[in-house]
């Protein structure tokens, strides 16, 4: 597979349909059902959990097992206050950006469907040009285009809705993927076509793969949290994605240096093992796929956090993908990048012997 393009049109077509699913984090099951269906071919079983983590199993039989994982949700808002005159006051589920909720048109997930909304903002003539306002958790609000409170219930948004961008998948200048929730529906998209990769080029497994789509990443990493406790793997190779620092207003002293279109980043933290890290690194140098280096001080705050620190220390590595504008509806990532993550950890499953303990006495 040198130089051949992994992803084709088919892969395209389901990551679009993918990707402009919502998936807020609590309801993850409608995009859990879209990446099952298209993963089934490649595995021999499923699990899923109570809070909807999905698990595709190709070898369930084996004693040894390796988890390839992203995760399934994405940040979203909660209806949490309608004030009289029938406006909507919102608390964050995840990391959403009060900077760029303004004049955003949103989704508002009710019982019988969804009810269309705008993100509303002072006009710019009616603002003090030296004083202004920016947006923040207390004073953005969305406009239903109810009168009051008694037609917004009747529209059937009440406290506790979830609230999405309906904003959709495109790709920009031939080879940037772009939309909402990139963070992290391309993880389940990256791990679902090393599946494919393994079904298609006949590659036996000498061990159980769990190809895992965790719930609830963005307010916590609980659904890793919950699903490690179940498959108690033995190997855990986590995909998540990193910011892009190249972009304006990053300070690379802070955030470090990592851009789109370089290759995957591979994490250095104490939630790394080390052996299985090198291993992945050797994989890389072997089969000449580009990488990047990132480091995080105590926690990567991603999923690997969950493997790693779970039944008694499960040796875990963070491949990631360069992404710029997180948190935004505009994610941007690069096609390269993108395949270059599957490569890598498509490889480094081919490395990775039964029984290996990955122990530093040995
Ligand atoms: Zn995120």
């Amino acid at each position: 597979m040198a130089n051949k393009k992994i992803i084709n049109s088919n892969s395209i077509k389901f990551l679009q349909k993918y990707l402009n699913n919502a998936s807020p984090t609590g309801y993850e099951w409608e995009g859990q059902k879209i990446w099952m269906e298209y993963l089934k071919p490649y595995v021999d079983t499923f699990i899923t959990d109570t809070y909807g983590t999905a698990v595709g199993v190709i070898n369930p039989e084996a004693e040894y097992k390796v988890v390839i994982e992203g995760h399934s949700d994405e940040i979203s808002w909660y209806v949490n206050y309608i004030t009289d005159n029938g406006l909507i006051y919102v608390i964050r589920n995840g990391g959403s950006d009060h900077q760029i909720a303004p004049s955003k048109v949103v989704n508002i997930h009710t019982k019988n469907g969804i009810v269309k909304g705008v993100f509303g903002w002072p006009a710019i003539h009616t603002r003090d040009n030296k004083d202004e306002n920016s947006p923040k958790l207390d004073n953005i609000f969305i406009d239903i285009g109810a009168k009051d409170k008694e037609e917004v219930e009747k529209m059937g948004v009440h406290v506790g809705c979830v609230i999405t961008y309906p904003d959709e998948f495109f790709i920009l200048n031939e080879d940037k993927f772009v939309c909402r929730a990139i963070d992290n529906r391309a993880g389940g998209f990256m791990i679902a076509e090393v599946a494919r990769l393994l079904h298609e080029n006949k590659q036996k497994l000498p061990f159980g793969l769990y190809i895992t789509n965790s719930v609830q990443e963005e307010i916590g990493l609980r659904g890793a949290e919950m699903i490690t406790q179940t498959i108690k793997p033995n190997v855990a190779i986590v995909t998540d994605v990193c910011h892009d620092t190249t972009t304006p207003m990053i300070e690379k002293k802070k955030q470090g240096h990592t851009e789109i279109g370089k290759g995957p980043v591979i994490s250095y933290a104490p939630a790394v093992q080390n052996k299985l890290r090198e291993l992945i690194i050797e994989t890389a140098e072997e089969k000449n796929i580009p990488f990047q280096r990132m480091a995080a001080s105590r926690f990567t705050g991603t999923d690997t956090d969950a493997f790693a620190y779970s039944n008694g220390g499960v040796a875990s590595a963070l491949i990631s993908l360069p992404l710029r504008y997180m948190h935004t509806t505009v994610e941007t990532v690069h096609r390269d990048d993108v395949e270059n993550v599957i490569k890598l950890i498509y490889e480094s499953l081919l490395k990775i012997k039964p029984n290996e303990t990955f122990s530093y006495f040995d």
